[in-house]
């Protein structure tokens, strides 16, 4: 594991410092997937991942800071472009209390359908969710022409094991999310599943990626263009975390 390379006790000062960080309980980073030149997942219709996941992700934010209170950053609020690093970076510099990243799924097969949540893993479940985080991770082209130098390389690693430390809560954050998915959007259940998504690497904070539905899917493509069902995406997403706040960390 790239852990190792860092040493024993850096790895300790580390942890140690995220440990004394105290988040201000009350951010709610949500990250719209993708934007400007870097479309996303595109369906037959035209429709476009950047802007589903825009609209499903403004709906979401006036929803928490209505009901909850809560103050919610998001990663972008138009259609411009984010690399990935900066998307963590705007969690942790905001010391946010949870990162939600918004997505709609995309495959080869039109037939592919429904919801499922992720949280990070170095270790994809199966084979297509590896598939799955490798188009994600690789969908900002510009991002990994980018030559991460020694330095960069340290963060890298650094940012590991910041999400690793999360594990637990972004599991269960993804739990309740996915549940209120299935239960609000009578889409197929995918389920729970891990995978090394990149722009959950480096969040301090527990932190999922909700695939909405499937934009390559015919169906689903109209379905996520509808404004119903983008509340319907939203309101689901909204009261996970409400069950996930209730239930204590
Ligand atoms: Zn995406």
């Amino acid at each position: 594991m790239k852990i190792f390379r860092i040493g024993a006790a850096a790895g300790l000062l580390l942890a140690a410092a995220l440990a004394a960080q105290t988040p201000a309980e009350r951010i709610v980073v949500i990250d719209p997937g993708h934007g400007g030149l870097e479309t996303g997942a595109k369906g037959r219709f035209g429709n476009l991942e950047k802007d589903i996941t825009l609209a499903i992700s403004l709906k979401l934010k006036a929803l928490i800071e209505k009901e909850m209170g809560f103050e919610v950053v998001l990663t972008r609020d138009r259609d411009v472009d984010v690399p990935m690093e900066t998307r963590s970076a705007i969690a942790n510099n905001n010391k946010a209390a949870l990162f939600i990243s918004i997505h709609a799924n995309g495959a080869v097969q039109k037939k592919a359908a429904g919801s499922e949540t992720f949280f990070l893993s170095l270790n994809a479940t199966d084979e297509e969710t590896r598939r799955l985080a490798y188009l994600e991770n690789n969908s900002t082209e510009l991002q990994s022409r980018i030559d991460p130098s020694t330095d960069n390389d340290l963060m890298m690693i650094l940012w590991d094991m910041a999400q690793n430390a999360y594990i637990k809560q972004s599991s269960r954050l993804a739990e309740f999310v996915q549940g209120e998915l299935d239960a609000m959007l009578g889409t197929r259940n995918r389920g729970i599943k891990q995978a090394p998504f990149k722009v959950l690497t480096g969040v301090a904070c527990p932190a999922i990626l909700v695939e909405a539905a499937f934009i390559s899917n015919p169906d689903e493509e109209q379905k996520l263009a509808s404004d119903a069902f983008q509340t319907k995406v939203a309101e689901a997403v909204y009261r996970g975390l409400v069950r996930y706040l209730r239930t204590g960390e």
